[in-house]
């Protein structure tokens, strides 16, 4: 039995990590420190990313020198094993051409970098019904949302509240600025949010942050019955 300090906390409930099952899409700077931390909380991960580990990786990513040229989710899995005996399979691969059926998966995380994959990631959780806990982060500003399908707002339910996130064919094509400061903000608040959700406790459906200024706002987006995605399907919630 281990005596991990998490297992401290009021209303813990490792049982249920036990049993739980993330697809984490994206071993960035934000995705890398989250599969650090499921791996630490032992929940099983299935990481998501087809990029390689570079130079310029390691200023704002969980990674070491040793992990160049290596996959960046070969590259984690290495980390992970140092940590934690809890499964973790790492797909080399974009988000766009996994098999979702093939996995048992509970929740979807994303921790992408441009707007294409965080649609086709929405579309997924809002026509399997899982939940989908997304972040993203920006110079010092970020953002996570959680979006339980047809129970509140999906990502295009209200198209405005992205649009400021320019489209982006890739990191390495069109980088954004990031520090891994923010990286590791974003990631806490996606990991808290997912706590949230398994142990029954209110989510925010939209977290923004400004690291810079110390201020974090949550929200709660309601869902629009009128969205092209999430609208046409009756509600479950
Ligand atoms: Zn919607």
């Amino acid at each position: 039995m281990k005596d991990y300090r998490h297992l401290l906390i009021e209303d813990w409930d490792q049982e249920k990590l036990d049993n739980t099952t993330v697809l984490l899409a994206g071993a960035g700077a934000v995705g890398s420190q989250t599969a650090i931390a499921l791996a630490r909380l032992g929940v099983k991960t299935i990481v998501v990313d087809s990029d390689v580990l570079e130079e310029h990786n390691l200023g704002n990513q969980a990674y070491s020198r040793r992990h160049l040229g290596l996959s960046k989710v070969d590259a984690l899995k290495s980390i992970v094993k140092e940590i934690s005996d809890v499964e973790f399979i790492a797909i080399k691969s974009l988000i766009e051409n996994l098999k979702f059926d093939n996995y048992k998966i509970d929740v979807l995380l994303g921790a992408l970098d441009n707007i294409g994959a965080r649609y086709y990631l929405n579309a997924v959780a809002v026509f399997s019904g899982k939940p989908y806990i997304d972040a993203g982060i920006e110079g010092y500003a970020g953002s996570v949302r959680t979006i339980l399908p047809h129970i509140n707002s999906c990502m295009q339910c209200w198209p405005s509240i992205i649009k400021e996130r320019k489209v982006r064919p890739s990191c390495s094509q069109d980088p954004i600025p990031s520090v891994c400061i923010t990286a590791g903000h974003a990631s806490n608040f996606q990991v808290m949010q997912l706590l949230n959700f398994l142990f029954g406790k209110e989510v925010s459906s939209f977290i923004t942050f400004d690291l810079q200024r110390g201020i974090a706002n949550p929200i709660n987006l309601n869902r629009n019955k009128e969205c092209e995605l999430c609208g046409t399907i009756p509600s479950t919630g």
